[in-house]
């Protein structure tokens, strides 16, 4: 049971917590903590002002007291967090004093966030007769690579797990989002990696269900804010969910899924505002047949156009387009290729002067900005004889300038002008779901 740092946000949240996991004793749970909701944002910010030369000691103290705040409405001992606390401090004062943020401290920095709401969330379980004892995720044998900032699981991880887990009593608290790697320093799994720490530790325990508690009742057809009538979707297929999350959909981490579907494990979103809603279940294979599952949008998107500049049939034209993006560490999202040039979009912070004056050498630049992507996400679209059709008579008169289909038939998207996005949304929504 992963819970993410809005379900740890607050005092109330917390007990809501609690009360969820006691439900569930019969499941023999394992829990996972994201940071307080926000921690993991100040905590970065701390390490790079004080990096910068800023006196940062305000700031450090307000994440301190929130934490010391939570503590107290909670009726809990300062002391579970004393030590976390020192260290803390600490290493800001060695940052400052250093003038750098390296990569390395930055996921030290980042782990406080962690490993505080894991101690306090299994406090609060005791406080409540639940017998409950925080652990960090590496002091159970989460071993990673030492990419900091997105480090990602060594092999030795899943038997490291099963065996520090064996015979454990209490219920585990574990500390989502971070390890260590195999030289002891400590690594973060990219953000929103608690997911991935649930996935990985419910993998390697051989989990009935891997459970990711949120805010929202599991994948929705549409974002909730853009579309009134939006409503949760009852199983996707592990392909969909993973579609979803590349193409934006926030709710679960793109690299969640990997070791549960390795694992054939049903994940279950649901959400710890609204215990009782089913949520939605990702199971390895669903049979539906061709349907569209949800629709997602990604604005700040720059389309850009390259085109040859001499013969039409340029060799190895793609090519140099490609390892343009590449070698400037920028990855594309859609493409679509013609005789006469290839046009990609990619996001708009990317969008460097640089980066332009390379694809320059290449071609010939357009560029567009201020698009969106809007998508359709579900399964077997290739079959569906008219998708195309019914998504441009239902887009009337916002011009698509972008078409693109992906080979796993998991999502058609186009790309519009950014200030139709929200329109787009709403009328495609009404169009596939509201028949
Ligand atoms: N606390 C981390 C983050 O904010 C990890 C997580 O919440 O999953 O990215």
């Amino acid at each position: 049971m992963k819970f993410g740092g809005t379900s740890v946000g607050s005092a109330g949240r917390i007990l809501d917590v609690v009360g969820i996991v006691k439900s569930q004793l019969c499941n023999e749970p394992i829990v996972v903590v994201s940071a307080l909701g926000g921690v993991t944002d100040s905590l970065i910010n701390i390490g790079n002002e004080s990096a910068s030369g800023k006196d940062v000691s305000l700031m450090l103290e307000q994440v301190i007291d929130r934490h010391y705040e939570m503590v107290n409405r909670l009726n809990l001992d300062k002391k579970i967090i004393a030590k976390e606390v020192e260290q803390l401090s600490r290493l800001v004062g060695e940052i400052f004093l250093l003038g750098e943020a390296t990569p390395r401290n930055i996921d030290k920095l980042m782990s406080f966030g962690e490993r505080m709401s894991a101690r306090i969330v299994a406090a609060c379980m005791r406080s409540f007769g639940l017998h409950a004892q925080a652990y960090d995720a590496y002091d159970l044998g989460m071993t990673t690579t030492p990419n900091f900032g997105d480090a990602d699981v060594l092999p030795e991880t899943y038997q490291n797990i099963r065996e520090g887990l064996a015979n454990k009593k209490e219920i585990p608290v574990i500390t989502g989002f971070i390890g260590k790697s195999r030289n002891g320093d400590i690594t973060t799994l990219g953000r929103g990696g608690s997911d991935y720490t649930a996935s990985i530790i419910g993998a390697a325990v051989g989990a009935r269900e891997i459970q990711i508690w949120t805010d929202v009742n599991g994948i929705m057809t549409a974002d909730p804010k853009i579309v009134k009538t939006a409503r949760s979707v009852d199983e996707v297929s592990y392909k969909e969910a993973a579609e979803l999350a590349m193409l934006g959909a926030k709710v679960l981490h793109p690299k969640t899924i990997l070791p549960a579907v390795e694992n054939n494990i049903p994940v279950r979103i649901l959400n710890t505002f609204n215990p009782r809603h089913r949520g939605t279940l990702v199971l390895n294979s669903i049979s539906t047949g061709s349907r569209v599952t949800s629709i997602t949008y990604k604005k700040h998107i720059l389309a850009i156009s390259i085109s040859k500049s001499g013969k039409l049939d340029e060799k190895g034209f793609l090519k140099k387009v490609l390892e343009t993006f590449d070698r400037r560490g920028v990855p594309v999202d859609l493409i679509s290729n013609s005789k006469i040039g290839v046009s990609v979009t990619i996001d708009e912070k990317y969008g460097t002067v640089e980066l332009m004056d390379d694809l320059k050498k290449v071609g010939k630049v357009e560029v567009k900005s201020n698009r969106a992507r809007v998508s359709l996400v579900g399964n077997d679209l290739l079959y569906m004889p008219d998708i195309l059709e019914t998504m441009y008579s239902s887009l009337k008169r916002i011009r698509i300038e972008m078409v693109s289909s992906s080979i796993s038939e998991k999502n058609t998207s186009i790309v519009i002008e950014e200030k139709y996005a929200d329109s787009a949304v709403k009328r495609l929504h009404t169009t596939f779901f509201s028949r």
